[in-house]
């Protein structure tokens, strides 16, 4: 029997960091000495006041199916939360909960595009933008962020890139995978551009209560009311409070584009879990200080990775801002070669090599850059010694 699959999946590739993350817990599993900087989720415990909601509202009716765009209560808090956030109001219809913000967008990009259509991405990007773009039938077009700008756009380049079929820009900021944040001024060169050539900008802002140091998170749908009518918003819970597993995420934007995304949603999932939706509720509503306990520790564990890194020759880490990774270049290993004779001929061949010295980590070209390497720091400073130690003697090794 031969069983033909739909010609989509030849145009996606799987989600490297999940495969890498998997890998090192089949690793683990299988007795193997293994520290992993793979996977982007918070190593702490969901905050108990979050769990206690859930466990509460299993005795509240929360069995039943809840409205396809996601609960009032929690609709009604995102609501409170993007006015709070990003200075402008908006109404529930204005907003759509999701089984993640991966599945926020996935939504979103069936609701919008053409086949045809194009979606400017820069790079380095999270791994699953332009597949996803790309699942739908669209054009990811990846434009290069500068790494020796600090990962920044250049504007003529963005305005170049733009055309007659360009839909939207996705902008991520703190950035997966580089820990990079937009300034104020990029932003709003940005937003004018946008404004000008009447594109959309899809801002995921999932990461945006975590930004450390002298770091400023702006929001882009704040610098005006032109371009706030212009973007939707990405957000959700996973990892400001410590919730991957509960999959909650949300989109904040036009009427219409919200309309269209809960009629996909109402004839795929039906809604996103009921009792996680409570969940996600407390977690807007109730008390915040969890979210600066854990930045806190994500900071401080931040500032050691980053020392390890540069203290080892030949990588250069610049000083991510926010999020909770590291993205160092590794590009002076590439061509070097181990003892059993084997050779860094890519950073993809030097991840591979660092998880056989017992330390996971994602290569650059799964983000679309090349020559580096992501770290997450959401793990503990025990991991980030003995993994950082790891990685010096293994890269060290190389000649
Ligand atoms: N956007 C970015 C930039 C991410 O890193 C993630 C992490 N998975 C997501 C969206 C999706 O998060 P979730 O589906 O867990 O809400
Ligand atoms: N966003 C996280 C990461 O980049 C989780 C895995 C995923 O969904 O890609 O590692």
């Amino acid at each position: 029997m031969s069983i033909h699959l739909a010609s989509r999946l030849d145009r996606v590739k799987p989600s490297i960091t999940l495969a890498v993350s998997q890998k090192a817990a089949d690793m683990r599993a299988q007795g193997v000495d293994i520290i992993s900087f793979g996977a982007g989720e918070p190593d702490f415990e969901t905050p108990t006041h979050i769990k206690d909601a859930a466990i509460e509202g299993l005795s509240q009716g929360a069995s039943k199916y809840p409205a396809v765009g996601g609960i009032t209560k929690l609709r009604a808090a995102i609501c409170a939360t993007t006015e709070a956030v990003h200075g402008f109001q908006v109404s529930p219809d204005q907003v759509l909960v999701s089984a993640g913000a991966k599945h926020s967008l996935f939504n979103l990009f069936l609701a919008l595009l053409n086949p045809g259509d194009e979606v400017i991405v820069p790079a380095p990007y999270w791994v699953s933008y332009p597949e996803m773009v790309r699942l739908v039938g669209a054009e990811a077009v990846c434009l290069k962020a500068h790494p020796e700008k600090g990962f920044a756009l250049d504007m003529d380049e963005l305005r170049a890139a733009i055309n007659d079929k360009t839909r939207a820009i996705v902008l991520n900021s703190p950035s997966n995978p580089t820990g990079a944040i937009y300034s104020r001024e990029l932003l709003q060169n940005i937003a004018d551009l946008c404004v000008e050539k009447d594109i959309l900008v899809i801002a995921d802002d999932i990461y945006r209560q975590l930004v450390y140091g002298d770091g400023e998170y702006v929001s882009i749908a704040s610098l005006g009311e032109e371009i706030a009518k212009r973007t939707i918003l990405i957000d959700g819970v996973s990892k400001s409070y410590a919730m991957t597993g509960w999959r909650i995420g949300w989109t904040v934007g036009p009427k219409e584009v919200i309309k269209g995304m809960t009629k996909i949603q109402g004839q795929s999932t039906s809604g996103a879990n009921h009792l996680a939706q409570i969940a996600a509720t407390e977690a807007l509503v109730g008390p915040q200080g969890c979210v600066g306990e854990m930045r806190d520790a994500f900071d401080a564990r931040r500032k050691r990775m980053v020392e390890l890194l540069n203290g080892i020759d030949g990588v250069r880490c610049q000083e991510p801002k926010g999020a909770f990774y590291a993205f160092p270049d590794v590009s002076s290993f590439i061509g070097k070669s181990g003892a059993s004779g084997d050779t860094m001929t890519d950073d993809v061949v030097l991840a591979g090599y660092l998880v056989e010295k017992g330390v996971a980590l994602v290569p650059g070209s799964g983000f679309g850059c090349p020559g580096f390497v992501r770290l997450s720091y959401a793990s503990s400073m025990e991991d980030i010694d003995e993994g950082l130690a790891r990685m010096k003697a293994a890269l060290e090794e190389l000649e």
